[in-house]
């Protein structure tokens, strides 16, 4: 019978990471994947690596981490895989939407903000106005969030981790006087030390006989254009945001919607999409509409992401709920994973 020391349950980019750090700290790693690596909100992100502009400390450190080892992992992913994650360094402009947000900005975090319409036209002419200002980050990227969770997977798969395609239940699980054992698909059982459950806004149905994860599903749409306009920004505005990719696509979000998993693209979304992006810009009269994409994010409340042990059974844990920066956050959520996990 194989031994693992972790059994990973889904490769989105938490997953992904996790066993892309285990990995590399030697640890042998089996992953469990009911759909494919990048499946839901890991491989259909817009892909921003946006600065934190919340207020929970702990939460902000794992953003500066995460954001560190995304610009190691831009580094060296060359060592380990040859699926190029095509991190873009780019200049985010971030426009404030209201004068709660603002005073927030300035007073507790001491961003500069910048009110010249003028000024911020210089770089981006097609902006029609600037709400109560903006700031303007120049450390920012942006990925390809398919390649870097299947970048990710696949440097851990390099280094000897092993991945297997089933629909994961806590009964796959065997104790032993409550220790855990091993873990059988209908073909095979497989030692295993820890298990690390990673599923997304799946987390908690798989652990709601055990542990009270609270992650939902909060569904986002998404919408890509071809234009012959230069766009050479990111910008973001509330919670909707525009940029033109490596793809040479122009991508536009979002929605936020509290659907449970009712899964689908919608015309609403796309209308609502639209008229906030033709709120904020003019001269974009030949967009033409290549993809429109909808998925769920693991939603926790406020963003801050749920790492931790399980209550009841031994050497279960959860990582999962970064909301709408799971792919910023994945790294840094993978790598304290695995500190949880073997320190
Ligand atoms: C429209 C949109 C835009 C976004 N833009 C950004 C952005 O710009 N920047 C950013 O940082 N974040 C962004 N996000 C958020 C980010 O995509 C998510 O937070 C992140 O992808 C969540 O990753 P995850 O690994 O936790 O979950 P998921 O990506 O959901 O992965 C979970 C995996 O677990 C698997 N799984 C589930 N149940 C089981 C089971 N029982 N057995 C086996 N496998 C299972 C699933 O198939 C899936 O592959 C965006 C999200 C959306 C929807």
């Amino acid at each position: 019978m194989e031994k693992y020391d972790l059994l990973i349950v889904g490769s989105g980019i938490v997953g992904s990471s996790l066993a892309f750090y285990s990995s590399k700290n030697n640890k042998k790693v089996l992953v469990v994947e009911k759909n494919f690596t990048g499946f839901n909100s890991s491989g259909n992100a817009q892909g921003g690596l946006a600065p934190y502009l919340g207020t929970d400390i702990s939460t902000k450190k794992m953003h500066d981490n995460s954001y560190y080892l995304h610009k190691e992992f831009k580094k060296m992913f060359r060592n380990y895989t040859e699926i190029n994650p095509n991190y873009d360094e780019k200049r985010l402009i971030h426009i404030i939407d209201s004068a709660e947000e603002k005073e927030l900005l300035s007073n507790n975090f001491g961003y500069r903000i910048n009110n010249d319409l003028n000024s911020i036209k210089n770089l981006e002419p097609k902006l029609k106005k600037i709400n109560h200002g903006v700031i303007i980050f120049d450390d920012y990227m942006e990925v390809d969030s398919f390649n870097l969770t299947n970048s990710l997977l696949s440097s851990s798969l390099n280094m000897g981790a092993k991945i297997i395609t089933h629909d994961f239940k806590i009964e796959n699980l065997q104790f032993n006087k409550n220790r855990l054992e091993s873990f059988s698909t209908n073909d095979e059982r497989f030692l295993i030390k820890n298990v690390a459950i990673t599923a997304g806004p799946w987390t908690s149905e798989i652990a709601k006989n055990n542990d009270h994860i609270k992650v939902k599903p909060l569904k986002g749409q998404l919408l890509k254009f071809k234009t012959s306009q230069d766009f050479n920004n990111s910008i973001s505005w509330g919670k909707d945001y525009a940029t033109k990719k490596k793809d040479d696509l122009l991508w536009i979000g979002t929605t936020e919607e509290d659907v449970k998993f009712t899964a689908g693209k919608t015309e609403e979304a796309k209308v609502k999409i639209l008229n906030s992006f033709n709120e904020m810009f003019n001269g974009f009269d030949d967009l033409n509409l290549i993809d429109h994409t909808a998925c769920f994010r693991p939603y926790s409340e406020n963003n801050i992401p749920v790492i931790k042990k399980s209550d009841k059974l031994s050497n279960i844990f959860y990582g999962s709920g970064a909301g709408r920066n799971g792919i910023k956050l994945g790294p840094g959520m993978g790598e304290k994973l695995y500190q949880e996990i073997f320190s």
